[in-house]
C-alpha cells in the first residue's frame, strides 16, 4: 500500500527506532536507516531480511554539520515520513535541586533541539512530498502530569518536545504536513530495561499507525495506544 513512500527514522539501528524500521518496511516504505555512526546502521541492516528496502545514513542529532550532511546526501529524494526517535536518558540524580547544566543539556540537546533541527534540514525533502508527515516520540513523562517522574531533564526535554510538535504542527499546516507527538509506553529497550512491560514492537506501533493511518486533521496532538492523549 506505502510502496513507493520513503521514511526516515532517527536512532533507528536498535529499540523502538528499530521496530519502527521494521514496520515501515512491512506497510511498504522504503527505510532510511539513520544511526550516530554508520557501523551500528549497517549492523541493524543484517538483522533485516536480505530484499528489504532499506537504506542507511550516519546522522547525529545533536550534531549541526552531521545532520546537514545526511539531508544533502538524500536531497534527490522526497520523504514521506519522518520519525524523530533518536533519544537519551541521562539522569543519574532524581532531584531537580541537584541537577547539573550538563545533564540538562544532554537532555534537551538530544530529545528535543535535535528534533526540531532535524526536521528544519529535511524540511525541503518532506515538502516534495504529498502530506508528509513527521512524528516525535515524546513520553508519558513529557505530560504535566508526569513531571514529578524523578527524571528531571528526561521530563523537561519531552515537555519541551511536546511544545515542539504543537509549534511545528501550527508552522507546517499551510503546507499540508502534519506533526504528531506520540508516547510508546513503558517498553524493554537499552533504555527502557529488562522490566519494562512492552516489545520494542508494542511500543512502535502507534509511531506507525500515525505515519500510516492516523488523520492528517490530528496534526498537533499527542498519542498514546492509538488514541490521543492530553498534553
Ligand atoms: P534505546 O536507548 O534503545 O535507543 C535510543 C536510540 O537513540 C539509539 O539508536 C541511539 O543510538 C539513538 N541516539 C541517542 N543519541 C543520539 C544522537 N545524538 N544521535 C543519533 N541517535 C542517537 O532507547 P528506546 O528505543 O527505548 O528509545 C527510543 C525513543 O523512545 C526515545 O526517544 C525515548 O525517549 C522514547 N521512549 C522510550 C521509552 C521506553 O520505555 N523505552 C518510554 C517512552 C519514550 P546509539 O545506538 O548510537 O546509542
Amino acid at each position: 500500500e506505502f510502496q513507493g513512500k520513503r521514511a526516515l527514522v532517527t536512532g533507528g539501528n536498535k529499540g523502538i527506532g528499530f521496530a519502527i524500521c521494521q514496520g515501515l518496511l512491512r506497510a511498504g516504505f522504503e527505510v532510511i536507516i539513520a544511526a550516530r555512526s554508520l557501523d551500528k546502521a549497517k549492523t541493524a541492516v543484517q538483522k533485516l531480511p536480505a530484499n528489504a528496502s532499506v537504506r542507511v545514513v550516519e546522522l547525529d542529532v545533536t550534531d549541526d554539520d552531521s545532520i546537514h550532511r545526511a539531508a544533502e546526501q538524500l536531497n534527490q529524494d522526497d520523504l514521506d515520513v519522518l520519525v524523530n526517535n533518536a533519544g537519551v536518558y541521562p539522569d543519574q540524580d532524581t532531584n531537580i535541586l541537584n541537577i547539573s547544566r550538563s545533564t540538562l543539556q544532554l537532555a534537551l540537546n538530544t530529545n528535543t533541539f535535535g528534533a526540531i533541527q532535524v526536521t528544519q534540514a529535511f524540511l525541503p525533502l518532506l515538502q516534495k512530498a504529498t502530506q508528509a508527515r513527521v512524528i516525535n516520540v515524546s513520553s508519558g513523562y513529557g505530560e504535566l502530569s508526569g513531571l514529578s517522574a524523578g527524571v528531571p531533564s528526561y521530563c523537561l526535554s519531552k515537555l519541551a518536545l511536546n511544545g515542539a510538535t504543537i509549534m511545528l504542527a501550527e508552522a507546517l499546516q499551510a503546507q499540508g504536513i502534519a506533526v504528531y507527538a506520540m508516547c510508546p509506553g513503558w517498553v524493554k529497550t537499552d533504555m527502557g530495561g529488562k522490566n519494562a512491560p512492552r516489545s520494542p514492537e508494542q511500543g512502535a506501533d502507534t509511531a506507525i499507525w500515525l505515519a500510516t493511518e492516523a488523520s492528517p486533521d490530528l496534526s498537533g496532538k499527542f498519542f498514546r495506544d492509538r488514541q490521543e492523549i492530553s498534553y
